[in-house]
C-alpha cells in the first residue's frame, strides 16, 4: 500500500498489530444486532489486524470450528445461536494514500463506522460519500452488498479493498473487477462468502465534485429547502433528514433496514404487471428491464402495518421488518417468508431477502 499522505484524515490503527486475542465463550449477540433478537455464540473473538487472524487460524481449540465474520450487525438477522466462532471486525484507522488526478484514495479500517467515516470526510473536504449518510454498519460490510442509497452506490465510490484470505492465510488487495459488484451483491456472497475477511477499503473520492440529485426524494428535498445548487453538506443534510423521516432508528426499533431488494423484471413482465395493476411503483434500468418497489408491492398486498406476534411490518415503510420488542429470529424469518408468499400469490414475483439470514 501506498505511504500516508493527508494528515488531516491520518487516524489510529494499524493492520499489523500483534497482541495476544482474547477468545471467550457463550457471548450474547443481542447487542450485536440491529434486529435486537436474542442470540448466543459458543465461541467470540475481536480482530483488529490480519495478525489478529493469523493467530485464531492456529489456535487449536478452533480447529474445525465454522466462523461467521460480524461488522455492526445492521444486515444480519439470527434466527438461532451460532454453534461456531463469531469474528467482530474491529480493524481501526482511516489515511489517505494518494490519488491518481481524477479521485483521491482514502483507505479506511473496516472497523469504524460508515456514518461517522462519511462524515469525517465531508469535515476533511472530501466529499463524494453524502448520499450514502446514515446507512448503519461499518465500513468493512459496505462492499459486501455494494451499499447503495439515493442515486449512490458504493461501487462508484470504490478504488480497492485488502482482505485476508483463509485459505491461502494472507492478505490480499482486489480491484473493483475482482468485487464483482452489482446491485446489492458482490463476490463475497458467492466466490468469496466465508473465505475473505476485509480489512481495510480504500475509497476513491472525485477531485471534481458534481451532485448526484437525480433521486426523487433528493431532488424534492432540496427544493423543499429552498436550495437550488446544492453542497455536499446540503445533499448529506438532505439525505439525513429523509432517512430520519422514514427510516426506523434500530437503537429504538430494532430493524435491519429494508429487508427485501427491489426485484428486477423484463419488459414483458413489466408490461403485464402494469396492465393488471397500473400504480405499480417502477423504475427503469440499462438494458430495458424495470426494479419494481418491493415497498409498494407488499403495501399493495395489505401487509403494511401487520403484526404478527412480536414482529411487524413497519407502518411508514413496508419494505421494513421490525422487531416490536422482544421478537424472536425465527418469528421475524416467519413474517418474511409470509410477505414472500403474498406478494408471489398477488404478482407472481418472488421477493429476495436483503440482509444475511443465520
Ligand atoms: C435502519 C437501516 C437502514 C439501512 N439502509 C441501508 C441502505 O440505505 N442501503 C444499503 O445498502 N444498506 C442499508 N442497510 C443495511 C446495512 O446497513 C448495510 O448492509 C451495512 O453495510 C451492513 O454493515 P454491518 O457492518 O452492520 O454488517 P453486518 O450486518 O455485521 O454483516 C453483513 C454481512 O457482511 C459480512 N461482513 C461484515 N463485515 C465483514 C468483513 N469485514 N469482511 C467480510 N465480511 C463481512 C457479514 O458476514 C454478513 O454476511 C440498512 C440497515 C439498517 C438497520
Amino acid at each position: 500500500m501506498c505511504e500516508p499522505r493527508g494528515k488531516r484524515l491520518r487516524r489510529g490503527g494499524s493492520y499489523n498489530r500483534r497482541v495476544p486475542i482474547e477468545l471467550e465463550e457463550n457471548v450474547a449477540l443481542r447487542a450485536l444486532n440491529a434486529f435486537g433478537v436474542d442470540a448466543r455464540a459458543r465461541y467470540f473473538a475481536r480482530v483488529r489486524s490480519a495478525a489478529d487472524l493469523a493467530m485464531l487460524e492456529d489456535d487449536p481449540r478452533l480447529r474445525g470450528v465454522p466462523r461467521l465474520i460480524l461488522g455492526g450487525g445492521s444486515n444480519i438477522l439470527f434466527t438461532r445461536d451460532v454453534d461456531g466462532l463469531v469474528v467482530k471486525v474491529d480493524v481501526p484507522g482511516m489515511r489517505e494514500v494518494g490519488d491518481d488526478g481524477r479521485a483521491w484514495f482514502v483507505e479506511v479500517g473496516a472497523g469504524e463506522n460508515w456514518h461517522a467515516t462519511v462524515q469525517r470526510l465531508l469535515d476533511a473536504d472530501r466529499p463524494g460519500l453524502e448520499n450514502l449518510a446514515l446507512i448503519p454498519g461499518q465500513a468493512g460490510a459496505a462492499p459486501i452488498q455494494n451499499i447503495g442509497a439515493y442515486g449512490l452506490e458504493l461501487a462508484e465510490r470504490f478504488h480497492a479493498l485488502a482482505a485476508w484470505d483463509v485459505e491461502a492465510r494472507d492478505v490480499v488487495t482486489m480491484s473493483p473487477a475482482d468485487c464483482n459488484f452489482g446491485y446489492r451483491d458482490s463476490a463475497f456472497k458467492s466466490t468469496f462468502a466465508g473465505r475473505r475477511v476485509i480489512l481495510s477499503v480504500t475509497l476513491a473520492l472525485p477531485k471534481r465534485w458534481t451532485p448526484v440529485t437525480g433521486y426523487a426524494d433528493v431532488a424534492n428535498e432540496l427544493k423543499a429547502r429552498g436550495i437550488a445548487a446544492p453542497t455536499a453538506r446540503d445533499i448529506f443534510d438532505a439525505v439525513c433528514a429523509i432517512r430520519r423521516r422514514k427510516l426506523p432508528d434500530p437503537a429504538a426499533i430494532g430493524n435491519a433496514g429494508s429487508f427485501f431488494k427491489n426485484p428486477i423484471v423484463t419488459r414483458e413482465q413489466h408490461h403485464a404487471l402494469l396492465a393488471h395493476h397500473p400504480s405499480l411503483v417502477s423504475y427503469p434500468m440499462p438494458g430495458g428491464r424495470f426494479k419494481l418497489a418491493a415497498g409498494w408491492l407488499i403495501d399493495a398486498a395489505g401487509l403494511k402495518g401487520a403484526t404478527r406476534g412480536r414482529a411487524g411490518v413497519y407502518e411508514k415503510q413496508a419494505l421494513v421488518l421490525v422487531n416490536r420488542g422482544g421478537a424472536t429470529g425465527a418469528e421475524i424469518l416467519a413474517l418474511a417468508r409470509e410477505v414472500q408468499d403474498k406478494v408471489r400469490e398477488k404478482f407472481g414475483v418472488l421477493l429476495e431477502p436483503e440482509p444475511v439470514i443465520v
